[in-house]
């Protein structure tokens, strides 16, 4: 064993449980197929990311991230009233469905949820889904070790399904 610690250029696996303000469970890892990440890299939301950090193998902490540190505020600039006529008629829009859709001027993906449904006209919210939560995340820390230069260059941890 090492006194290695969650630390700047640290491969870091954590079990973890993400629990929304409202008690819904978003996400979880288990320690047996855990999250691997690079730390320092800016792989994870940086709240979390600060919090870890100092943590030896086997630790728990319970880390409860505002939302300006996680996914942002919800931004009243991120909603857009477009023409219904925009979308497919045989396309059913429902209210909180996700849609994947296309910058027409940068021909960039974008990704929407419907906000709103009127007759002819629909809101879209561009906000990230999980703009405006606070989130709460019980993390156990499951393994570390040094990572290698060549992760280092790349600013992610290599587990044999990346590159
Ligand atoms: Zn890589």
């Amino acid at each position: 064993m090492s006194d290695l610690k969650v630390a700047d250029n640290v491969v870091v696996s954590i079990a973890y449980q993400l629990t929304l303000d409202d008690g819904d469970v978003l996400d979880s890892a288990s320690a047996s197929e855990p999250l691997i990440y690079l730390q320092g890299a800016g792989n994870i939301i940086p709240g979390l990311e600060t919090e870890l950090s100092g943590l030896n193998v086997g630790d728990s902490k319970q880390v409860t991230v505002a939302p300006g540190k996680a996914y942002g505020e919800v931004d009243p600039n991120e909603f857009q009233l477009v023409p219904r006529t925009l979308f497919p008629e045989n396309l059913e829009l429902e209210v909180g469905m996700g849609l994947r859709l296309v910058d027409q001027s940068t021909g960039q993906p974008l990704e929407a949820y419907v906000s709103e449904l009127h007759e002819d006209k629909v809101l879209l919210d561009f906000n990230h889904p999980l703009a405006g939560e606070t989130l709460t995340f019980d993390v156990e820390i499951v393994a570390l070790r040094q990572a290698t230069d060549e992760e280092i260059a790349h600013g992610h941890a290599h587990t044999g399904h990346q590159h």
